[in-house]
């Protein structure tokens, strides 16, 4: 056999692989090549999940007559002259692959009309061009893919469901209105408007992916260190989403995953989310673009930074000081709000007319806030959250949408993060004081245990040990599956109405992992026999009845994650109550318990233990100034 270059068609269809596997891959490189293109208005329809056909239209600067051709040809770009544009990329193409991969493998047809120029157009059949004809066209370019993968019978099997497609491409969508909001975009799937932005800001956009709602939950940010601009919307302390598909993050305008990033956000959230409890985030870094490169990968949802201890402090030091509230949050926060109203640009039939979005928290009401609790030891300040007028936003249709981004998960953190990450945890270790050079010195309002160490005293909350021993040690039971349980002399029962009972009845299975042994008792009755030994006394009816309350929104969220929120509230309630006297053994057994760690929090993030230097208090009594 001799070696011979292979043609052009099959070339390109082989490279179609790397750029295009689904439909979503498609629209998202037309719709990169109309935001390319400066458009402000984008309307992306598909059908039969965009088996059938996607449409892309744009009123961006098009396509010249003469260009058209090339625009199908492999590695035609307009946006790259030579290997230097590589280090400052500003658009998002660069490859010059995109319309040539979809074109070999559908049946494709582009009509643009270069500014005030005729409008022409070109069509493709698996990748033979035909003629560039005149045609009628508006001003800006219509890409139409029809009967993807026709010609590729191995990849059209891969494709799931429409429903499933058209799915993802939803979610692609919602990426393009967060990262872009000043572009507004329409989505239809047969015909059916499903998404809609106004392109009036990202407040906005992201009441129309989520829901109005949403906004109250969110702080602005809008922070500028070492040149590295971090601005868009964090959720608050309390905010929390069960998996990682509500962040999303922008590179220079790009969507990105990436674990830098990712890293330094969950850790400023550690101490105030629980394992499994992922933030809620929109933010767009932007960086100077000779620092990142995003010739990574052909799909380019990562990039790679120059310095990542750089993008990991400043990503770090500016959400943890917002959601610490601590002095600097202040110039973290956003200092103009985003408040402009939603408008409705072209009437609609099935949105609500009325929808005003006010901006979640603005910079002066913060600084009030923030003016009168200057944080000392506490570590939360909560800001306050304004009442939204009920503006539903979305369409009914969105919410049958998962969220955007990526649930893609890799083990490991590049290798300087985990130099970070070790850092920190030797500071966490500093934390740490040796028990059993601790004194237990007496407990004030029945509360508050006072240690001492040398020239150092400690002050621990034994409400708030008492909860965080008893939450890590269920926790690492329900891991190991070692819960035990310890049966009542009384058994409880517990009598429901008819959905709460077949709620309950659901959650019946998880209840005995946690050890509880619990069961259905005739009626809408359960009884419980035994409870978890580490939770012996606890507030049975309480625990039971806060499950039930908030059934409604528990019913969404899967029972792991129900468990672990219920969990921290039950150990709470079981725990040695403020107020309760302990003996100098039970004192002294908690914080050899504890084991002198000093930096832990309670499992809704209230400091366990304050420390106070023997300076601290020569300055209160003016010994030293
Ligand atoms: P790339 O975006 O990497 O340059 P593509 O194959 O996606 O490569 O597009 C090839 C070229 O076609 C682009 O460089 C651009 O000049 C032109 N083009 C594609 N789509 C559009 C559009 N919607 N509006 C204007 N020009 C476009
Ligand atoms: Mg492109």
């Amino acid at each position: 056999m001799n070696i011979h270059v292979l043609p052009r068609e099959v070339f390109n269809k082989i490279a179609a692989g790397e750029v295009v596997d689904r439909p979503y891959s498609v629209v998202k490189e037309l719709v990169e090549n109309a935001i390319d293109a400066g458009a402000s208005e984008i309307s992306v329809e598909i059908e039969s999940g965009g088996k059938g056909l996607i449409r892309v239209t744009d009123n961006g600067g098009g396509i010249e007559k003469e260009d058209l051709p090339y625009a199908f040809l492999p590695h035609a770009t307009s946006k790259l002259e030579s290997a230097e544009d590589l280090f400052g990329v500003k658009t998002l193409g660069f490859r010059g692959e995109a319309i040539a991969s979809i074109a070999a493998v559908s049946k494709m047809k582009i009509v643009s009309r270069a500014g005030d120029k005729e409008a022409f157009s070109l069509s493709s059949n698996g990748g033979n061009m035909g003629e560039v004809l005149p045609a009628a066209g508006a001003r800006g370019t219509e890409v139409t893919v029809e009967e993807l993968f026709f010609n590729t019978p191995a990849r059209l099997k891969f494709l799931r469901s429409d429903q499933q497609e058209e799915g993802d491409v939803a979610n692609m969508m919602a990426r393009f209105m967060l990262s872009r909001p000043e572009i507004s975009f329409t989505f239809t799937a047969n015909g059916k408007l499903k998404y809609r932005s106004y392109g009036d800001g990202l407040s906005s956009a992201i009441a129309n992916v989520y829901g109005a709602g949403i906004l109250r939950e969110l702080y602005e940010i809008d922070a500028d260190k070492h040149g590295i601009k971090l601005r868009g919307f964090i959720g608050n302390q309390n905010f929390s989403k069960p998996n990682r598909t509500y962040q999303s993050l922008f590179v220079n305008g790009r969507y990105v995953v990436n674990q830098t990033v990712s890293a330094a956000l969950t850790n400023a959230y550690a101490s105030y989310l629980m394992k499994r409890q992922y933030p809620f985030y929109v933010l767009f870094l932007d960086v100077p673009p000779e620092i990142v490169d995003v010739n990574v990968t052909p799909n380019k949802s990562d990039v790679r930074f120059a310095d990542n201890q750089i993008i990991y402090g400043s990503v770090y030091s500016v959400v943890s000081a917002v959601l610490d509230g601590n002095s600097r949050a202040l110039e973290y926060l956003a200092k103009t709000p985003d408040p402009t109203p939603v408008q409705e640009t072209i009437p609609l039939g099935d949105v609500p007319s009325q929808h005003k979005v006010l901006p979640p928290m603005s910079y002066d009401e913060a600084k009030k806030e923030l003016a009168f609790d200057i944080p000392t030891v506490s570590s939360k300040v909560s800001l306050p959250r304004r009442d939204l007028t009920d503006a539903r936003l979305n369409f009914e249709v969105n919410s049958s949408y998962a969220s955007p981004a990526e649930t893609k998960e890799k083990e490991d953190y590049f290798e300087e993060n985990k130099k970070i990450l070790l850092e920190e945890e030797k500071k966490q270790k500093q934390q740490k004081v040796d028990v059993k050079s601790l004194r237990f010195k007496g407990e004030l309002f029945r509360t508050y245990l006072f240690y001492e160490c040398g020239d150092d005293a400690y002050i621990v909350d034994q409400h708030a040990a008492h909860e965080r021993l008893i939450y890590d040690r269920l926790r690492q039971k329900l891991a190991d599956r070692t819960a035990s349980s310890q049966p009542m002399l009384v058994p409880f029962v517990l009598t429901l109405n008819g959905p709460e009972f077949a709620f309950m009845c659901k959650q019946l299975p998880v209840l005995e992992e946690l050890g509880f042994e619990v069961g259905e008792f005739g009626g809408n009755s359960i009884k419980v026999s035994a409870v978890p030994s580490d939770l012996m006394g606890m507030d049975l009816a309480a625990f039971f009845a806060e499950i039930v309350s908030s059934m409604e929104s528990l019913r969404a969220i899967k029972l792991a994650d129900l468990l672990k929120d219920k969990l921290a509230s039950a150990a709470c309630k079981a725990a040695v109550k403020g107020g309760e006297f302990l003996t100098d053994e039970e004192a002294a057994a908690l914080i050899a318990r504890m084991d002198g760690d000093m930096g832990l929090k309670c499992p809704h993030g209230r400091p366990v233990a304050v420390h106070l230097k023997r300076s601290e208090m020569e300055k209160l009594f003016k010994r030293i100034v």
